[in-house]
């Protein structure tokens, strides 16, 4: 706050103050990107190990800020959860995956799948599998070629709950996967009985699964589980030659990270994805 000549005053904090407007004015920016065209899914391909193919790609979000540039998601995904803006936003993504899913099938990209990530608010909003189906209706793509990504603590926080929703996901084809597989605390006996399909290991595990003889024991572990309950697996952040031999030698068939490539725009990954088809 400007403090200045005669007749200033103040009944407030300054600090306190800015930093309040500075949110709001944050949030407000922020539910007008997804009115105003200012988000972007980059797309980052899923690498099945023994082929080096691309079976898939995971969407992640970016936000065009008009004067701040590119933002992470990191830094406006939480504020989104907090406020309930990822309502709009997630409901975007959804039909911004699926509107690239047909127009990637019309290119000839015949069997890409996408894959995206879906907060708590956005499971616990039980519609979610209707209005999966009814945009995979309006752009005539099936929902099998659909896949979301969850973390632990959505599950667990209310797996009661998020059961039916999972099941009625799974109903109309989509494939559901567990994010960051491993830093949350997941119950063996939901993950039984939960209708799951794919567990992805955390970035922090394959990053020095090879040089570290405990985080190599983890990720070992997670592939066993996966086997046992017949759960697909990938590794996530695969960013060296020797993490990715590690995995394979350890039996992991798919993999994700900058090794393969980043997170990239549609049209760039679709390049991508031309030279590295099957
Ligand atoms: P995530 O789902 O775990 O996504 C993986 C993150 O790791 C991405 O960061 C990706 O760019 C990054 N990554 C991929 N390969 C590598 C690698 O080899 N090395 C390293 N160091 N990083 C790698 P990004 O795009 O910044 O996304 C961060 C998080 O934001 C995501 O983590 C996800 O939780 C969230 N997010 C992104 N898009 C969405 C969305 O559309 N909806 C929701 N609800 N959350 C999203
Ligand atoms: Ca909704
Ligand atoms: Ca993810
Ligand atoms: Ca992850």
């Amino acid at each position: 706050a400007k403090v200045g000549g005669r007749g200033t005053y103040r009944f407030f904090q300054p600090a306190m103050t800015s930093l309040a407007v500075e949110r709001l004015n944050f949030e407000m920016q922020l539910r007008g990107a997804v009115a105003n065209g200012e988000l972007e899914l980059f797309y980052q391909p899923k690498i099945s190990l023994d082929s080096g193919v691309a079976c898939g790609v995971e969407a992640l979000v970016r936000w065009h800020h008009p004067t701040l540039g590119m933002i992470p998601p990191v830094e406006f995904i939480p504020v989104a959860e907090a406020t309930g803006i990822i309502d709009a936003l997630g409901d975007w993504v959804l039909e911004e995956a699926c509107r690239q899913l047909r127009a990637w099938r019309l290119a000839g990209l015949g069997t890409i799948k996408i894959a995206v990530n879906v907060s708590a608010r956005q499971l616990q909003q039980s519609d979610l599998p209707e209005y999966i189906a009814s945009l995979a209706q309006k752009y005539e793509i099936s929902a099998c070629d659909l896949e979301v990504e969850l973390t632990e603590s959505v599950l667990m926080a209310n797996p009661e709950e998020i059961s039916g929703v999972l099941s009625r996901l799974r109903g109309i084809g989509v494939l559901v996967a567990i994010d960051d597989f491993g830093t949350g605390y997941s119950s063996l006996a939901y993950l039984r009985r939960l209708p799951i399909d794919v567990l992805k290991i955390d970035r922090s595990f394959v990053m020095n699964a090879d040089r570290d003889e405990s985080d190599g024991q983890v990720v070992k572990l997670i592939l066993g589980l996966g086997s046992a309950l017949q759960l697909a697996i990938v590794a996530e952040g695969v960013e060296t030659e020797a993490q990715a031999a590690f995995l394979k030698s350890c039996g992991c068939t798919t993999a994700q990270g900058y090794l393969y490539a980043r997170p990239q725009p549609a049209a760039q990954l679709e390049t991508w994805l031309r030279k590295h088809a099957g």
